[in-house]
């Protein structure tokens, strides 16, 4: 199977090439060239296998240079051992008779980004040995805070690769920032950059293009690449978790074989949810795909009106890792629906760089709300939604699971489409321990990690080890520098 990218159709290369490459020269995005299907009795063979047994099934027919023996040893390292603290490794939990929440966050950094980010340094140290790449490869992150840490853990250690993460100085959490200070590992940095997201974000894309770098980093025989989520080595393993969850439900006859199923997606960069239609391309019977955005409602729009237009006031909000007003991973969907059209992609990809939005036509309109339903929530919603199911339903969730959970309510309302739904939980409440107390009523919240105790103690619900282990680890990073001097500490880590 090859890949291509959705600006050209022409640049064909393997899995391992994709994987290597993260994005194409011309900017677009690697994509399966065809979608691999599952067997009618693709779904009743894996309903009695292991998390890690189905990543190897699922994944095998996505990559055709690497062997089963390759992908299930991986499988392991990412998922097996005691990596995850639930043993399903990502567990379909009942809400109601017909709600089911598939909990993302059991990983080492009790986010959703573990899923992708264990298994993404596996895929990538692989491909680099067949592309016969003899660098080391330094993967730079720029992070709002989650995907930061996961990269970190899930890089730490592997052979060959260094990993450095910058983060805004005044825009994570208190607990994220600890996370990632006290990083442990050999070729792992972390360095928070004066300003905001955007800042960091434009100063990682700066040290990418910065050639005189290039060269000084060529001489030490390292190359930088991107744990983004634009590599399709994280949106692989994301597909994984769909099918296992439509597996379980018919193995718990939840569900009959063939019985469709919606899911509902707290969405940013359109990553996860991408994993979710493509997962419904492969056969699993998928009917609604729920897109849930916070007051940064630009999907919200696009599905519905078909114009996607980011010129609009960015929001703060209780769901940082959503606080996106353009969604890259959109760009792969824009190229299903318009049937792999590369020029028509491209036009649209050059609107929204030259004036911030594009409209798709009425054909390709169509078939987005075919598949696609969308709403949003803001705040003080997402607020209600916390206290509600605690008090309903002795369930905490977090503000992202919160926002998905009210659109949730919105499209059966208005649609009154009674079909058993997924809600996707992409973090652990704990990593959002403020908004969480604040929306159980609490005014007084404890400070640093006693944060985390006080949540627990209201609530019975023990702290996450990852989480509890903080309190007693080193802060091994108090690095800060501005913009402009992101490029020395890139040297200095390296040198
Ligand atoms: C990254 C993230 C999201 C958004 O996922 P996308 O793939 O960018 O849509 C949602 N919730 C949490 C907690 C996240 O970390």
């Amino acid at each position: 199977m090859y890949y291509v990218s959705t600006r050209n159709k022409q640049d064909r290369c393997t899995a391992a090439q994709a994987i290597a490459r993260g994005l194409a020269a011309d900017g677009g995005l690697m994509t399966p060239e065809v979608f691999p299907k599952l067997s009618p009795n693709g779904l009743n063979t894996m309903r009695d296998m292991s998390y890690q047994q189905r990543a190897v099934f699922i994944m095998n027919s996505y990559l055709d240079d690497f062997t089963s023996f390759e992908l299930s040893t991986y499988a392991s390292k990412a998922y097996g051992g005691n990596k995850f603290d639930a043993k399903e490794v990502a567990p379909v939990r009942q809400v109601d008779p017909s709600t089911y929440c598939l909990e993302l966050w059991h990983g080492p950094t009790c986010a959703f980004k573990d899923m992708a980010l264990q298994m993404l340094p596996h895929l990538l140290t692989a491909s680099l040995k067949k592309n016969q790449e003899s660098k080391t490869v330094c993967i730079l992150v720029a992070t709002s805070g989650d995907t930061g840490k996961a990269a970190l853990e899930g890089f730490r250690d592997v052979d060959r690769t260094r990993i450095l993460v910058f983060y805004p100085k005044d825009g994570v959490s208190a607990i994220q920032e600890l996370q990632m200070n006290t990083q442990e590992g050999g070729n792992v940095g972390v360095c928070s950059v004066v300003g905001n997201f955007d800042d960091a974000q434009t100063g990682v894309k700066k040290l990418f293009s910065d050639e005189i770098l290039r060269e000084q980093l060529a001489e030490r025989e390292v190359f930088l690449s991107s744990a983004n989520s634009i590599n399709w080595g994280r949106v692989l393993p994301q597909i994984v978790y769909y099918v296992s969850a439509y597996c379980d439900l018919l193995r718990d006859e939840k569900i009959q074989k063939g019985d469709p199923i919606n899911v509902c997606v707290p969405t940013g960069n359109f990553g996860n949810i991408l994993a979710a239609y493509y997962a419904k391309e492969m056969g699993v019977p998928i009917h609604k795909l729920i897109c849930a955005s916070n007051s940064n409602n630009v999907l919200t729009d696009f599905i519905r009106t078909g114009q996607y237009d980011r010129n609009r006031t960015f929001y703060n909000t209780m769901s940082p890792s959503m606080d996106i007003l353009i969604s890259s991973n959109l760009e792969r969907m824009l190229f299903a629906l318009c049937e792999h059209d590369d020029s028509q992609v491209r036009e649209y990809m050059s609107q929204l760089n030259a004036t911030g939005m594009y409209k798709v036509g009425p054909n390709i309109q169509t078939k987005l709300s075919k598949i696609f339903a969308a709403g949003y929530c803001d705040d003080a919603q997402t607020q209600k939604v916390i206290g509600r199911m605690w008090k309903e339903h002795s369930y905490l969730i977090d503000p992202h699971t919160a926002v998905a959970f009210d659109v949730l309510d919105q499209y059966r309302q208005e649609s009154g489409d009674a079909t058993p739904t997924v809600v996707v939980s992409t973090a652990s409440p704990f990593k959002f321990c403020d908004s969480v107390l604040g929306a159980l009523g609490v005014t007084e919240l404890a400070e640093g990690t006693a944060i985390l105790d006080q949540l627990s103690e209201l609530t019975g619900v023990p702290v996450p080890a990852p989480l509890a282990a903080l309190k007693n680890k080193n802060v091994r990073f108090q690095n800060t520098v501005s913009k402009e001097h992101m490029v020395d500490k890139v040297l200095e880590m390296l040198s």
